[in-house]
């Protein structure tokens, strides 16, 4: 029986479960806890679904916080959807993480497991990205503290910082963010007091008018530093005004574009970014590779961890010289690239032709020969034919979006056979499910999770598949 506005009081919360859910079990019924509870803490709970076996819920109430907790370090916490698992210390992030990985291959994959090792944490667990995209908007977000506080007068309402998660046309005005080295608070607080000395227009998205619409940042291991500024229209009197106060208040900025997006939507795939400054694009290195990242280019948001992440990849590869490596969903090469000197040879497959564009570019610029990119989605090109045409794959290497591989793909690569499937995911629920599939033909030989996103939920873990003995 399904009844409406149940309060479950004094419940102790035990743990985690997928996409930063914490968990709780009342009655042998598990409860899918929102609002940014920990294991540890005593809540009352609101539930929403309320199903037999489980049910969602919000934490209305804490009676006891949990002695793990600690205190969050960025004075944004708790309103912004960045860095949610600051009050846990980072050591129990990573044993959480580690713990779903286990679970998921376990309770979805239903799959026999080696002895799993430590998840590899980061180093650096602040200032990791090497990307980030800052939002203009004429509707900051205000607390209700901030609207009391402003009394009769309205408050200021210009925000240049990160949307609310869940509020569409809301943006939380973001003074100092810890996921992006200097200068990047520099460039964008710059930019933030030029606009409002100069009467600049936020963005209003509602009404499709404003003038500054979105600030993206690129702050390399290299050194390098790009900047791009997306803004509704021309104003070459303003623009020009601001990006000079811009480059000469700001030292270190390697290049300066700015696009202009009279579009409903925010994507500037479909827009030709300029160059105002510099040679237009930034580098990044993974080992001795470069690569060339351009203001539409894809990268690994994490260079560190991403180094880490291709090098349990190229691990679990186990290559000798000789191999043929197919890279499905290879983004621009980078994984193909970081592994080919170990391959006989390389053949990549993304969807994006651009992104095919770029990878073909990497490997030129880094001597690469052995490398080959093809456009497409992956369950049309891998046919009978581009194997017979490629070669016969002695090692498969998979990278995925979130929602995992189509079935068609997986069906394929049990008919291709190849002796070693290596899977890198962003998603252990869709992994697991994968694997399952798979594991008619394959035994699951290594597992490794990838810290990649400190202080948040996101887990990234690599699996080394091994053909079963006929
Ligand atoms: N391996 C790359 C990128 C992985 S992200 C890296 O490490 O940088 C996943 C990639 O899969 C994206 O670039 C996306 O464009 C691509 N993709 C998504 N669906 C696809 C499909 N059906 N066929 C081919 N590529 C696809």
């Amino acid at each position: 029986m399904r009844k409406k506005n149940v309060v479950l009081e004094n419940v102790p919360v035990t743990g985690y479960a997928a996409e930063g859910k914490a968990l709780a079990r009342v009655d042998g019924k598990v409860i899918f806890i929102e609002g940014g509870v920990v294991p540890g803490d005593v809540v009352d709970v609101r539930l929403g679904k309320n199903k037999k076996d489980w049910a969602e819920g919000k934490a209305i109430r804490t009676h006891t916080l949990s002695p793990d907790r600690v205190e969050p370090f960025c004075e944004h916490f708790g309103l912004c959807g960045g860095c949610k698992w600051q009050m846990l210390p980072y050591s129990m992030q990573l044993q959480y993480k580690q713990q779903q990985v286990e679970d998921h291959l376990r309770r979805i994959g239903h799959l026999e497991l080696p002895p799993l090792p430590p998840i590899l944490g980061a180093d650096k667990t602040q200032r990791y990205r090497n990307k980030l995209e800052f939002t203009f908007s004429n509707k900051a977000y205000l607390t209700d503290e901030e609207i009391r506080a402003a009394g009769e007068e309205w408050p200021r309402r210009n925000a240049l910082g990160f949307h609310i998660p869940r509020l569409f046309d809301k943006v939380l005005d973001i003074r100092t963010c810890h996921l992006q080295e200097e200068p990047a608070n520099l460039i964008k607080n710059t930019i933030r007091e030029w606009a409002e000395a100069n009467d600049a227009s936020f963005y209003d998205i509602r009404r499709q008018e404003g003038w500054l619409r979105n600030l993206v940042l690129r702050i390399c291991t290299t050194g390098e530093v790009m900047v791009n500024l997306v803004i509704h229209h021309e104003d070459e009197t303003a623009r020009t005004a601001l990006l000079d106060h811009l480059l000469a208040t700001v030292p270190g900025i390697t290049t300066l574009l700015y696009t202009i997006n009279p579009k409903k939507n925010d994507s500037i795939f479909d827009l030709e970014p300029q160059v105002y400054f510099g040679k237009g694009f930034v580098e990044e290195r993974l080992e001795d590779f470069m690569f060339k990242i351009g203001p539409k280019s894809f990268f690994q948001t994490n260079t560190y961890q991403g180094e880490a992440l291709y090098r349990v990849a190229r691990d679990f590869a186990g290559l000798t010289g000789s191999e043929t490596v197919y890279d499905l969903y290879c983004g621009t090469g980078s994984i193909g690239i970081f592994v080919s000197r170990q391959a006989g040879k390389v053949v990549g497959i993304e969807l994006i032709p651009e992104a095919i564009a770029d990878a073909k570019e990497n490997a030129a610029a880094n001597g690469v020969t052995n490398a080959s990119f093809f456009a497409g989605d992956v369950i049309d090109i891998c046919d009978d034919a581009f194997f017979a045409a490629h070669g016969a794959p002695d090692v498969i290497i998979t990278d995925p979006p979130r929602a995992g591989m189509h079935e068609k793909l997986t069906a394929k690569l049990l008919e291709v056979a190849a002796p070693r499937i290596v899977y890198v995911s962003c998603n252990p629920a869709t992994q697991a499910r994968d694997l399952a599939l798979l594991s008619e033909k394959y035994t699951v030989e290594k597992v490794q999770a990838v810290d990649m996103f400190p202080h948040t939920h996101h887990i990234e873990n690599v699996v080394l598949l091994q053909r079963k003995h006929r």
